[in-house]
Order: C-alpha cells, then structure tokens, then sequence
C-alpha cells in the first residue's frame, strides 16, 4: 500500500481527482491512500492565511513558512518530500518508477509566485517538474505524479501487460491502436491486425512501435539498444514510409 500525503490550498481539486476513474478504483483495491491536506488548516494566524507579500517588493504572493512546516511536521509517515515545481528536474517515467519505491510520499503544492525559500531549504527532499513551463498551482502537476505512480502499482492497471507496452517503458513509443469499426471514413485497419496471427501481429507492432518513435520522437532512438530484429524491423518500416516523416 502506497500512502501519499498531498499540502495544498485547493484540497476539492484532489478531493475530486480522488473520487473519479482509475484513482479511485486504486483506493478501493487498497493499492494506494490520500491523505489531502488543507494548507490553511495548519495557519496559525488568525485569519488563517498561508501567504503574505514578498519581502523586496513586486507582485504576488509568497507561500509562508510556518503553515507548512506545521503541516508537514505533524506527519508521521511524511516519506519523501516533494515540491512541484517548474525548477525542479523534469518528470520521466523512469523517475515515476523510481519515486514508486517509496512506501510514503509528501507532495507539496505550491501556489501564487512560489514558496518562501526557506520551505525549500528545510523540509524538501526534491523538487518535480512537469515540464518546462508555468501554471498556476501545484495541484495538476501533483495529480499527475499520483496518477503515474499509481499506474505502475502491481494490479492498478487490469492488465499488467498494457503497462509494459506503454510508451516509455522501454524506451519506444506505443505502437498505434484500433478498435471497431473495421474500416471508418476511408480508412481501414491493418489487415494483420484482424488475422487472428498472433506471431505476425506481434511483429506488426514491435514494427509500429519502432516506425512511431522514428516518425515522432526520433531523438529516443538514440538511446534505446536494439535487438538484430529490432533493427531490422525498423529499416522494414522505413524502406516503407520514407518521405513520410515530418
Ligand atoms: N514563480 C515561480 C512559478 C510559480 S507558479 C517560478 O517561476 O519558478 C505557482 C506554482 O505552480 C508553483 O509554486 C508550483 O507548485 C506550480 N507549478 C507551476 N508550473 C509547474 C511545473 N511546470 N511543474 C510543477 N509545478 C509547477
């Protein structure tokens, strides 16, 4: 069971993310709990605020110290500290697999221009990106850790086949998908997807899952080692689809 500790000003928004779909369905299997912490909650002051101007001057406010270290000190499973943040190091899957090994996890939220340094200084283990660019909250970047390290949970995915074939988790992108109808607008599905071979549907989709990460991300190539079969598959596809790539 994975405990994550969330510290925010917005506890409706996770409160909603936590009712619906998949991270809910994790709940009920016991596969993970949210502790979701109201920031205000922990204010001593006595209008409970949990920002204030900064010092220096300029716009915005600052989160304050003192209401989360209370919040986080009156934990007793706090695990590991993060900060959402855009100065952290960017989120990859294999971070979500590394931050899947701790049983207890702290996230915390930031809002308005930040927090107050010293928050940073004291009580962080590690600040997380979700990538290079602003938004307004910690709230959707923290479901985001959630969400993607709770996908990695043994039976939080129905079938643990489908994470394994995500893209990331070997380096490649996810081959294409289809679903019914057969043909639609023109266009219609690989045949050797409806052929019932499964040896040459596999091969099919190592293929596509190759020629995708060509075709979309070609820089991943670079880092993943492929098999002779692999390679070969590879320059199959792009013997076959050279000039399509943008
Ligand atoms: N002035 C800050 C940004 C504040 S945005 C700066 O330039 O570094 C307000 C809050 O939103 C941040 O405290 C952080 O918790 C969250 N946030 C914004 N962008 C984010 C990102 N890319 N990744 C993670 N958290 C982010």
């Amino acid at each position: 069971m994975k405990h994550f500790n969330i510290v925010t000003i917005f506890p409706d928004l996770i409160e909603s993310f936590a009712k619906t779909g998949f991270i809910k369905r994790a709940s009920i299997k016991k596969l993970i709990t949210i502790n979701n912490m109201n920031l205000r909650d922990y204010s001593e002051d006595k209008n409970l605020k949990v920002d204030d101007k900064a010092y220096g001057g300029g716009p915005g406010m600052v989160l304050q110290y003192q209401p989360v270290q209370k919040a986080i000190s009156s934990l007793r499973n706090k695990g590991r500290v993060l900060y959402l943040s855009p100065q952290g190091k960017v989120l990859t899957q294999s971070k979500l697999h590394e931050l899947s090994n701790y049983d207890d996890l702290t996230l915390l939220c930031g809002r308005y221009e930040g927090i107050d340094e010293r928050i940073f200084d004291n009580l962080i283990d590690e600040e997380i990106s979700i990538g290079n660019y602003v938004i307004s909250g910690g709230e959707i970047p923290a479901m985001v850790l959630l969400e993607g390290i709770t996908r990695l949970l043994p039976g939080a995915v129905d079938d643990s086949e489908s994470i394994k074939r995500d893209s990331f988790q070997n380096g490649l992108l996810d081959y294409p998908h289809y679903t019914r109808p057969d043909i639609i607008d023109g266009k219609k599905t690989p045949e050797v997807l409806i052929s019932g071979n499964h040896q040459e549907i596999e091969k099919w989709r190592k293929k596509n899952s190759l020629g995708a990460t060509w075709e979309k991300r070609r820089e991943l190539l670079k880092n993943v080692k492929l098999s002779e079969e692999d390679d070969k598959l590879l320059k199959e596809y792009i013997a076959e689809h050279e000039g399509n790539e943008n």
